[in-house]
């Protein structure tokens, strides 16, 4: 279905009305609230101030899982929690969602004891929305699945599922089920003030960063959703709020799949200095990553430290004979995980609470952070059940359990390059039947169509090149020089369907272009 960013517009043009709620921030936590809540019936509306998932939301390992290395903390309400998340995810998109089989190798007989055993309370915790038995498989078996392990000293691995996913196609299709429920979501709208009404918020002034006007907009309760932002909502209802967040930043490397095998993941749990490495089939690439690295400060597009590249491509290198060197990267990216700020501020990052925080400030403001991707569900349920407290709002029963996300399709083949549209699939295929010219490939090194830009454009709220090339399809996430070929033709099709001229189709591709460039690694 069209979405004109007109009509979306003029549903809050009348400074009279009254949201039941306002959610600041279209990132997984505002989507998944914004979904909770129109589907609970309550009117609701989404600012975001770039693009939906444009910050943490599209940078993320992909994982939709119940966290081994929680377990391994003992952090077990939390592994519950997620696990349990997990399935319902699966349910309800399992178009963007696929069960995954990862292998741990295991150098030391000791390691192989543990982590099978560790394993199997991981299964167990599971309960009936299990991905399958994890299991104790031979070094020739591993060998065989992953024929570029390093072998050395190699002992056994095991193998144990988890859940893999598209993050930024995810967030779309929130969106999209926020919207068919009944929300009004804009992006390119930036909450610049609270409104209050003696000490109680009232509701938001945001800026259409498009045209630059100016909307008074009432709300019964505000939701601060802006994940490593949300101390700047806080700062504006109580100026010199002491800090809730502290940004911790991950990056990954992506490189050719060969050199993981053709199926299976890689988990190494502890490297040698005793941090997490995926390596993930992702998009018919390796995505390997993460790193944590505490920052002060936080920005909209961050950068990948040198630092943080070598570690990742030295971890790699233990544990692949192949190993993927600078110039095999194919594109890096950063994100920054909104973690709960340390009381002691000697606490390590990595030390510090991934369970997600909730409160309501004495001016009414609710603040969701922390948390992960997997467990965006329960976080917007607890959410909503708190700004109905707040807000006074009638109660409703969350709905989201047994909801299906847009673009719902079962029995999916992943070999199709339009699986991430699910039902939608055969009308982006359409649309390439339409105009000989949408049905070309945008760029040898991808699969993408002309057809998905004017799709992303018309029907997926797209407004910039970068929109379409980082989140509504991944092309700077596959490949970043493939991405930056690709921009003039996708810049010329935006136009043609947003009806912009040779001025903005020039701006967009500079713009693009300046984002893109922090995506290479110099060889
Ligand atoms: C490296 C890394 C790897 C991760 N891997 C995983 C994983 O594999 N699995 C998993 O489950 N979780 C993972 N996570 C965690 C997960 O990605 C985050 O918990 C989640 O994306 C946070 O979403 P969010 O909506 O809170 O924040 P964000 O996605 O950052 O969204 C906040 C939004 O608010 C907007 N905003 C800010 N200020 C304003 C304003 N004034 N007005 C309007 N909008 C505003 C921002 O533009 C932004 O889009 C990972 C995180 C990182 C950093």
């Amino acid at each position: 279905m069209e979405i004109k960013r007109e009509g979306l517009v003029s549903e809050i043009a009348d400074p009279e009305t009254v949201w039941d709620l306002i959610v600041a921030g279209g990132g997984a936590t505002g989507l998944g609230v914004a979904l909770d809540a129109a589907s609970r019936g309550y009117k609701t509306l989404l600012l975001e101030q770039s693009d939906f998932a444009k910050g943490t939301s599209s940078r993320s390992t992909k994982l939709v899982h119940g966290g081994v290395r929680y377990l391994a903390q003992g952090n077990i309400g939390l592994v519950i929690e997620a696990l349990r998340e997990r399935g319902i995810l699966l349910q309800n998109a399992p178009h963007l969602v696929r069960n995954e089989s990862f292998i741990i190798p295991n150098y030391s007989w000791s390691s192989s004891i543990f982590y099978s055993v560790g394993l199997s309370v991981y299964d167990l915790l599971a309960g009936r929305r299990s991905f399958g038995r994890s299991r104790l498989i031979s070094r020739s078996e591993l060998i065989r699945r992953i024929p570029n392990i390093q072998q050395k000293a190699l002992k056994s691995g095991v193998l144990y599922h988890d859940g893999q996913f598209d993050d930024a196609r995810l967030a779309v299709s929130l969106a999209l089920t926020a919207r068919e429920q009944g929300a009004t979501l804009l992006n390119y709208f930036r909450v610049t003030a609270l409104t209050k009404e003696g000490n109680r918020i009232n509701g938001v002034l945001a800026r259409d960063l498009e045209t630059g006007r100016m909307y008074p907009l009432k709300a019964k309760v505000v939701i601060n959703a802006t994940g490593v932002f949300v101390d700047e909502l806080l700062g504006m209802d109580a100026p010199g709020s002491r800090p809730l967040v502290r940004p911790s930043q991950g990056i990954h490397l992506v490189f050719d799949k060969s050199f993981l095998g053709p199926q299976d993941a890689l988990m190494i749990p502890k490297t040698k200095d005793g941090r997490v490495l995926f390596a993930i089939p992702w998009h018919d690439r390796m995505l390997v990553g993460t790193t944590d690295t505490p920052l002060q400060a936080h920005q909209p597009e961050p950068r990948a430290l040198e630092e943080e590249i070598r570690f990742i491509l030295e971890a790699a290198a233990g544990y692949l004979t192949r190993t993927p060197t600078r110039k095999d990267v194919r594109s890096v990216f950063a994100g920054l995980r909104p973690l709960a700020a340390p009381q002691n501020e000697r606490e390590k990052t990595k030390e510090i609470s991934r369970s997600h925080k909730l409160i309501v400030s004495d001016s009414g403001l609710v603040t969701i952070t922390g948390g992960k991707w997997t467990t965006y569900r329960q976080m917007a349920e607890d959410t909503v059940n708190l700004a109905i407290v707040t807000a006074g709002l009638p109660v409703r029963a969350c709905l989201t359990k047994n909801l299906s996300l847009h673009g719902f399709k079962e029995s999916l083949a992943w070999s199709d390059p339009f699986f991430v549209y699910g039902s939608d699939a055969l009308a982006v295929k359409a649309l390439a039947k339409e105009n000989t010219a949408w049905k070309e490939a945008l760029d040898p090194r991808l699969p993408y169509i002309g057809a998905e830009v004017v799709w992303a454009t018309r029907c997926e709220m797209a407004r910039t090149v970068e929109d379409v090339l980082a989140r509504r399809t991944r092309a700077l996430f596959l490949d970043a020089r493939a991405a930056m070929d690709m921009a003039p033709a996708v810049a010329r099709l935006m136009a043609e369907e947003l009806k912009r001229d040779a001025v903005w189709e020039k701006e967009q591709i500079v713009s693009f272009l300046a984002v893109a460039k922090n995506y290479l690694v110099d060889g």
